[in-house]
């Protein structure tokens, strides 16, 4: 078997997504210096706003937690541009599940119930191929077995027209990007929210106040990968 890995490493070898240093067998995706020196969150002590503050206006917010300080001048940004750009998200469920174990043992998904990526536009999808918070929800549900649900909120086209609306189906704020699609799947429900970064907290908080509002049973919590500076 290592024979075999180390003729794949020769003939495929595979670069660290952060400093671009050849990545040796046992190393996945980071190089283990980069993966070492990561900018957690929890240890940041810049003056920046924590992830719950950030989220204020929800209600039902329960807690909120990011992994890594995503800064621009920093090469850990590139981290962001393999998920999104480049067509790599497996980085994110591996990043994903290490935040995922850590949070496990402080009681952080306690409760939780499932996990719901926030969704592109189908437009988006389509451009894309993947959504990439849904690599980030796949880490967490390896290490804590909560399950993904995709389609209970969709993302609409923003401005779309108030058209059919039931019970539960109101748009969201004014921006009108979110909808809750199967409010029965999240009546009563602990649902723990992941994007990829946070930078205003403008984009969830529109869709947790969109869920909020449809099916005021729900508690919410959020994880993003990264947060912004
Ligand atoms: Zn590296």
């Amino acid at each position: 078997m290592n024979i075999l890995k180390s003729l794949t490493e020769m003939l495929l070898p595979r670069y660290c997504k952060v400093c671009g240093r050849r990545l040796t067998i046992g190393e996945e995706h980071l190089c283990i210096t980069c993966l070492l020196s990561m900018p957690l969150f929890k240890n940041y002590k810049g003056g920046m706003n924590r992830p719950e503050e950030l989220l204020i206006s929800s209600h039902t917010l329960v807690r909120a937690e990011s992994m890594l300080v995503y800064d621009k001048e920093s090469n850990y940004r590139k981290i962001l541009y393999h998920l999104k750009y480049y067509g790599h998200p497996d980085v994110a469920t591996y990043l994903s599940a290490i935040a995922a174990s850590r949070l496990k043992n402080d009681g952080f998904f306690d409760g939780v119930d499932l996990i719901i990526p926030v969704p592109l536009s189908r437009k988006k999808f389509r451009k894309r191929g993947y959504n990439q918070c849904s690599y980030i929800a796949k880490g967490i549900n390896k290490i804590t077995g909560i399950e993904i649900v995709e389609n209970a909120v969709v993302r609409t086209v923003a401005n779309t027209q108030q058209a059919g609306k039931g019970k539960y189906q109101r748009w969201g704020n004014a921006d009108g990007i979110f909808m809750v699609a199967k409010p029965e799947m999240l009546e009563n429900r602990h649902l723990l929210v992941v994007d990829d970064v946070m930078t205003t907290g403008s984009t969830l908080s529109s869709i947790l106040e969109i869920i909020e509002k449809t099916v005021p049973s729900v508690k919410l919590s959020v994880f993003t990968l990264a947060l912004a500076q």
